[in-house]
């Protein structure tokens, strides 16, 4: 645990936004940044000093990229196990396998936050066959949700099953096998604790995000949001236990639902900087990118109490050509992600807009 030296290489696997928004950091604190992605020519890339372009299957590319880092992260969770398994051999990397693994499969994830973390998470159950929907929706009731296990993301590989007489199409419409069924959560509103553990066990929250969705993708996050029903404190608390749980280092996201009477769901985790998190880089306060480089270096943590609420909204597709006139506005800043294609439905930036005094 000695902190890594100015000048050191941190290797990023991935080379989309929130890659190349380590990396930028990375650059910042004085490190080095080299990307691993199987596209040439990634927003991440073209920020770093390096890029290793290879399949994340390529054992023999990723050691020779953990070969030449000091230290190794991930930007998404989607990277195979053994990916991280294989270069972890060669070189430390934060979040370790054991949180990759966690988050990769929901069942393991919500079992996890249930039993090791004393968590609280909805209704669940493994689904494997239409019989098992059918017990599933007689047990806890209709309307409930059905997901794929693995690669589910902004509300991919789900459906709402409505009721019983929904059981049939929607268990065919997601394939049949490794499936998991939630109850459905009559949530008043979602928000998002993100936190940072360095490598000593130190624990940095950022306060409440508040978060709206669009066709199940995050749209708007506001930080820090109002708290009627005072739920920070029991929030933050959560989030401390599934850092600990999984001896985990480096800044996650913790996604919540509210329900009214101020009870807390924890939706799901991901181990890695997160969208809900983007505020924090025009909040005046350290943000979560740089959060990240500075456990996984061994840094100190910096602050997480902003100056400043921020409302930040997500740029889709073309939404980024008003990139200029949004930019405008002196409590407006926007972060261009320098895509190359403009295409529907792709996060392309993200605009940060001052709001008011923290
Ligand atoms: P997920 O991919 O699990 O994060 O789901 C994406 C979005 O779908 C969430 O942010 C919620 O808005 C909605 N959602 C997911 N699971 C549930 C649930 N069990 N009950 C109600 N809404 C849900």
């Amino acid at each position: 645990m000695t902190k890594l030296p100015k000048g050191a290489t941190i290797g990023i696997f991935g080379g989309g936004q929130l890659g190349r928004m380590l990396g930028q950091a990375a650059r910042t604190l004085g490190y080095k940044a080299h990307i691993f992605d199987p596209f040439d020519d990634t927003p991440a890339g073209r920020i770093a000093d390096t890029q290793t372009t290879a399949a994340y299957e390529d054992k023999r590319a990723v050691e020779a990229f953990a070969a030449r880092c000091d230290v190794l992260t991930y930007e998404f969770e989607n990277i195979p196990l053994e990916t991280i398994k294989c270069a972890a051999s060669i070189t430390p990397a934060f979040p370790d396998a054991t949180a990759l693994h966690t988050s990769h499969d929901r069942l393991v994830e919500k079992t996890f936050l249930s039993d090791k973390a004393d968590a609280p998470v909805v209704d669940f159950a493994p689904i494997e066959s239409m019989h098992s929907l059918s017990e599933f929706v007689r047990e806890f009731g209709a309307p409930a949700v059905l997901k794929t296990r693995r690669f589910g993301y902004d509300g991919k590989g789900q459906v709402k099953i409505t009721s019983a007489r929904d059981v049939k199409a929607g268990f065919a419409r997601l394939g049949g096998t490794d499936l998991i069924a939630e109850s459905f959560v009559p949530f008043v509103r979602e928000f998002s604790i993100i936190a940072t553990r360095g490598q000593d066990g130190e624990i940095a929250c950022y306060p409440l995000t508040e978060n709206v969705h669009k066709h199940h993708r995050l749209h708007t996050s506001i930080a820090p949001t109002n708290d009627p029903q005072n739920i920070e404190p029991e929030a933050q608390t959560i989030t401390r236990r599934i850092l600990q749980a999984l001896n985990y280092v480096g800044t996650m996201g913790v996604e919540f639902f509210e329900l009214e009477g101020g009870k807390l769901i924890v939706n799901e985790i991901a181990p890695r900087v997160h969208n809900s998190g983007h505020w924090t880089m025009d909040g005046g306060c350290v943000d979560q990118f740089e959060q990240h480089i500075r456990a996984i270096t061994a840094m100190e943590l910096g602050i997480t109490k902003p100056k400043y609420v921020v409302k930040m909204t997500n740029l889709i597709g073309d939404e980024i050509l008003q990139a200029d006139e949004l930019a405008r506005n002196p409590n407006s800043f926007v972060h261009n992600y320098d895509k190359r294609d403009i295409k529907p439905g792709r996060k392309m930036g993200h605009m940060n807009e001052i709001i008011g005094d923290a």
